[in-house]
């Protein structure tokens, strides 16, 4: 019997022990299952972790600028309304050229058609001279200097030279901007004396065309002026014409006649309009070559103005060497006998300068 308890004891010892051993050992299996599964985890999370962090790198470093403020992020936001505006300037720019060139020509074949045919037969001898040369030597300032603002580069920093004279860096070029610079848009690069940029051109007026381009101005408004003076006697004698197609019975004028009358009309009024509009324009940059300014400078310069008057200080410009002067050195001026070479008659001489000008400080007064 003792050997029968002590058998049963021994059986039951023997089962706890295995049972105490099987749940320490399945408790040791589950800690060190749970502790390999924490550190698959954490590892886990540590590359997901990692992972984010390097995309949040390489996004940030694909935008970050220190210079970056509200106004970049603005214009970036404007980007693809400033990228449409820009390219249906350009487009334009191509139409207008064309507009220009169809309605000189217009201007010109009516002009020897109908006018010039009028002048020969009834005015004297030495009006008909005088006609023929003013007519001849506007009709060639226009056509040259037309030609020569539209084939003229403004002119451009050059982008191979870093040590030029600067005031900033251009953020659309990456180059160095030298004083009275300014980037284009629509052209897409900087321009050195940038004054703006006309559709009716389709180039940028700058250092190197800015004569040209007020040449032009000039002796267009000049020559429209001289066609609608010129040809006004044949247009009150055409209006009256014109009203007479109203009554009963029409009048019975020839086709050649009709086709006149309506281009001498076309001819008055486009040539009128132009003198008006365009001498305005010509007015205007007479005044800011007299005062040494461009466009851009105008506004600028007048900004500038205001602030100082607020410190009780005055504003001079310091591009501004004396109204005479400032025409000279834009018309390429040196000697009295260029005033006929190089003003009155079309010269293709370059600016003495290259447009990259030492920044000069804006002279300041109490
Ligand atoms: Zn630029
Ligand atoms: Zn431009």
């Amino acid at each position: 019997m003792r050997t029968g308890s002590s058998s049963s004891s021994s059986w039951r010892w023997q089962l706890s022990r295995a049972m105490r051993l099987s749940l320490r050992w399945f408790r040791r299996c589950r800690l060190q299952r749970g502790g390999r599964g924490g550190a698959t985890e954490r590892r886990i999370g540590g590359r997901l972790l990692e992972l984010w962090s390097y995309s949040r790198l390489l996004l940030t470093s694909l935008h970050f600028n220190s210079l970056t403020n509200a106004d970049t992020l603005l214009d970036c936001a404007f980007e693809p309304v400033y990228w449409i505006v820009d390219n249906v300037t350009r487009w334009f720019g191509v139409v207008f050229v064309c507009l220009v060139t169809l309605l000189t020509t217009s201007v010109v074949v009516i002009v020897y058609l109908f006018v010039l045919p009028t002048i020969l037969s009834t005015y004297p001898s030495y009006w008909v001279a005088w006609h023929l040369s003013c007519g001849h030597w506007l009709l060639t300032m226009v056509v040259f200097h037309y030609y020569k603002a539209t084939t003229t580069s403004p002119g451009h920093p050059p982008k191979d030279k870093i040590h030029i004279p600067s005031v900033s860096i251009c953020k659309k070029c990456i180059t160095p901007k030298p004083p009275r610079t300014h980037h284009c848009s629509i052209c897409n690069a900087c321009v050195l004396k940038m004054d703006h940029h006309c559709p009716w051109l389709n180039n940028c007026v700058g250092h190197f065309n800015q004569r040209y381009f007020f040449s032009f101005c000039l002796y267009m408004t000049l020559g429209c002026f001289y066609c609608s003076v010129s040809s006004k006697a044949l247009f009150l004698e055409a209006y009256g014409a014109i009203e007479r197609y109203y009554q009963t019975p029409p009048p019975t004028d020839i086709y050649i006649e009709t086709t006149a009358q309506k281009s001498i009309i076309f001819l008055w009024v486009l040539t009128s309009t132009v003198t008006v509009a365009l001498g305005g324009l010509t007015l205007w940059h007479s005044i800011l070559i007299s005062r040494a300014e461009t466009s851009v400078e105008r506004h600028i310069n007048h900004k500038e103005t205001k602030r100082l008057q607020e410190k009780g200080k005055v504003f001079k410009n310091p591009y501004h060497h004396g109204t005479m002067n400032n025409w000279k050195l834009l018309l390429g001026v040196e000697e009295r006998r260029h005033w006929v070479t190089r003003v009155l008659l079309p010269s293709s001489h370059l600016p003495n300068e290259d447009g990259i000008m030492a920044p000069e400080p804006a002279v300041t007064a109490h």
